[in-house]
C-alpha cells in the first residue's frame, strides 16, 4: 500500500512517514474518558481530533482497529497517583455508586460523541473489565525485577530503565509542572518518578470497588490500564497511541516504561498528541468547577457540528482559544457552506478527472501532518472552482467521510425543515378557510385564498378536497 501520511511523532519529536507495523493496516490506541463527570469541550477537542486521524487512515484505505479505555478506576485527581480517587469523588458528589457514576458518564460520553459526529472506536473497553489482565502484568513485572512491594502496594521501579523520560529531555520537576493539583509525597516510593501499579494499602478506607490479588486486596493503577488494555485488543505491537498533550507525562511514560518492561521489546511506533483547548484563563478543565460540555452548548443554541468546525479549522498541534464570539463567527461559517451545498444541483454526469484532482489535494492537506484547515480550504476552493454541481456534491460527500460535518445533508435538512413550517401554514390556512366557508363567510374564504396568493401558495379545489402548490 502506498504510504503517504506524514505525522508528527511524539517520541521523536519530528514529521516522520507513517507506515504501519501491518501493511494496509492501523492499530490505533486512544486513551478513553474518566467517566466521574461530563466530558468537557477541550476533551472532546482531542476525541474529534483523533476521530478525524483515525478517519484520515480509513480515507486512504487503511483497515483500521480503534480501541478505547474507560478509565472508571485507578485515577486520582493527581496524575502523579496523589490525590483523591476521580470516581469516589463523582459518586460521593452525586451519592452514588461509582459504578452508576461510571455508567451515566459513559453513555454521557458516547452521546457527545454522536453530536459530534465522532466514530464509536471498534473497540471500548472499562478498566473495571480488565483486572485479570493487569494482575498478570503486574506479576510479571514483580518476575522480572521491574517492580517492588512496599508499604502493601506495588511500585514500578523506573531507574531499572535506562531511559525513562522516553518522550522529552525536560527534567522530571520540569514535567511535573501543570500536573500535580496538589503536592504531597509517597513516601513507599524509592525515586520520585515510580508509579503505582497496585494499591492495597492505599489511604482510601472507603475504595469502594476492590478486588483480590497476590498481594491483598486492592484495585490497579491508572496507568496499567491502558497498557493492558491496548495488548489485549492489539497484541504486541502497536502502531499508533493517542491522548491529549497532558497525557505524555506521566501517563503515557509509564505507560511505555511498563508496556516495553513487560514486553521485552519497543511497543508503540508513532505518538499522537493534541494540543489543549483553552479558555481565557487557561487550560479548560473540571477541577476548575463551572465548564463547558456540549449540552451547554445546546442549551445556548449551538449546533455541535459548529464546535467540530471550530476544531478542524485550527491545527491539533496548536494550543486553541475558545470563546463565543468565535463561535457565533464559525456559526455563520458553518450555515453557509451547508447551505451552498444544498443548493447544488444532482444533475449530469462526474467529471472524474476534476473529481480525482481535488481528492488527491484533500488527501494531500491531510497527509501533511493531518493539516485540518487546509483540507477545509481544498472544500472552499473545489465549490469555486471551475466544474459541475454534480461533481461538487460528491466531493463534499467524499470529504465529510473524513470532516463529518453532515455537508450535505445538515442544509438539505434545513430546507425540509422550512418546507415543514410552510406546510403546516399552509395547512393551517386550508383549516381557516374551510371553516370560513361552512360559516358562509365567503368573503373571508377569499380573503385567505388571496393571502396565500400573495404568498405564492396556489389553492385548487377538487373532488378530493383543496389541493395547493408553490407558483
Ligand atoms: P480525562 O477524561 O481527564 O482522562 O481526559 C480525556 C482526554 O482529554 C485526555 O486525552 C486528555 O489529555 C484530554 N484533555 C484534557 N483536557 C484537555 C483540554 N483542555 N484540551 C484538550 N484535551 C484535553
Ligand atoms: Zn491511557
Amino acid at each position: 500500500m502506498d504510504n503517504k501520511l506524514m505525522l508528527y511523532n511524539s517520541l521523536s519529536k519530528k514529521e516522520e512517514l507513517f507506515v504501519p507495523n501491518e501493511d494496509g493496516k492501523v492499530a490505533m490506541y486512544t486513551c478513553g474518558p474518566t467517566v466521574y463527570h461530563f466530558a468537557h469541550i477541550g476533551n472532546l477537542r482531542s476525541y474529534i481530533m483523533e476521530d478525524l486521524l483515525e478517519k484520515t487512515f480509513r480515507y486512504l484505505g487503511y483497515d483500521v482497529k480503534r480501541v478505547m479505555n474507560i478509565t472508571d478506576v485507578g485515577h486520582l485527581s493527581s496524575d502523579a497517583d496523589t490525590g483523591e480517587d476521580k470516581m469516589l469523588k463523582g459518586a460521593k458528589r452525586e451519592h452514588k455508586t461509582v459504578m452508576e457514576i461510571a455508567r451515566f458518564y459513559t453513555d454521557a460520553f458516547f452521546e457527545d460523541c454522536r453530536k459530534l459526529n465522532i466514530r464509536r472506536p471498534d473497540v471500548v473497553e472499562p478498566a473495571t473489565n480488565c483486572i485479570a489482565e493487569f494482575i498478570h502484568m503486574v506479576q510479571v513485572l514483580l518476575e522480572k525485577g521491574y517492580a517492588y512491594e512496599m508499604g502493601g502496594n506495588i511500585y514500578f521501579d523506573t531507574s531499572k530503565l535506562e531511559n525513562y523520560h522516553v518522550f522529552s529531555g525536560q527534567t522530571e520537576e520540569e514535567l511535573l509542572v501543570g500536573v500535580r493539583e496538589d503536592v504531597e509525597e509517597d513516601a513507599n516510593k524509592k525515586n520520585k518518578s515510580d508509579f503505582v501499579l497496585w494499591f492495597t494499602k492505599s489511604k482510601f478506607e472507603d475504595q469502594e470497588l476492590k478486588w483480590e490479588s497476590p498481594w491483598g486486596t486492592g484495585y490497579p493503577g491508572w496507568h496499567i490500564e491502558c497498557s493492558c488494555i491496548s495488548m489485549k485488543h492489539l497484541g504486541e505491537y502497536m502502531d499508533i497511541h493517542c491522548g491529549g498533550v497532558d497525557n505524555i507525562f506521566p501517563h503515557h511514560t509509564n505507560e511505555i516504561a511498563q508496556s516495553e518492561a513487560y514486553l521485552g521489546h519497543k511497543w508503540c511506533n508513532y505518538w499522537f498528541h493534541v494540543h489543549h483547548l483553552n479558555d481565557k484563563t487557561g487550560k479548560m478543565s473540571k477541577s476548575k468547577g463551572d465548564f463547558l460540555t456540549v449540552s451547554l452548548l445546546e442549551q445556548k443554541g449551538y449546533n455541535p457540528l459548529v464546535y467540530r468546525l471550530f476544531c478542524l479549522q485550527s491545527h491539533y498541534r496548536k494550543p486553541l482559544e475558545f470563546s463565543y464570539e468565535v463561535l457565533d463567527n464559525m456559526t455563520n461559517v458553518y450555515n453557509k457552506l451547508v447551505k451552498r451545498i444544498a443548493e447544488l444541483g444532482d444533475e449530469g454526469a462526474v467529471e472524474q478527472d476534476k473529481f480525482d484532482a481535488f481528492k488527491k489535494r484533500f488527501e494531500d492537506a491531510l497527509c501533511d501532518d493531518i493539516n485540518s484547515s487546509m483540507a477545509i480550504t481544498v472544500l472552499y476552493e473545489m465549490l469555486k472552482a471551475d466544474m459541475n454541481d454534480k461533481t461538487k456534491r460528491e466531493l463534499a460527500k467524499s470529504f465529510d467521510e473524513v470532516l463529518s460535518l453532515d455537508l450535505c445533508s445538515a442544509g438539505a435538512a434545513k430546507e425540509e425543515e422550512v418546507d415543514e413550517a410552510l406546510v403546516r401554514h399552509v395547512m393551517e390556512k386550508i383549516e381557516e378557510r374551510k371553516a370560513a366557508k361552512k360559516e358562509k363567510d365567503f368573503a373571508k374564504a377569499d380573503a385567505i385564498r388571496a393571502g396565500l396568493l400573495a404568498e405564492g401558495i396556489v389553492l385548487e379545489d377538487t373532488r378530493e378536497g383543496v389541493k395547493w402548490k408553490k407558483v
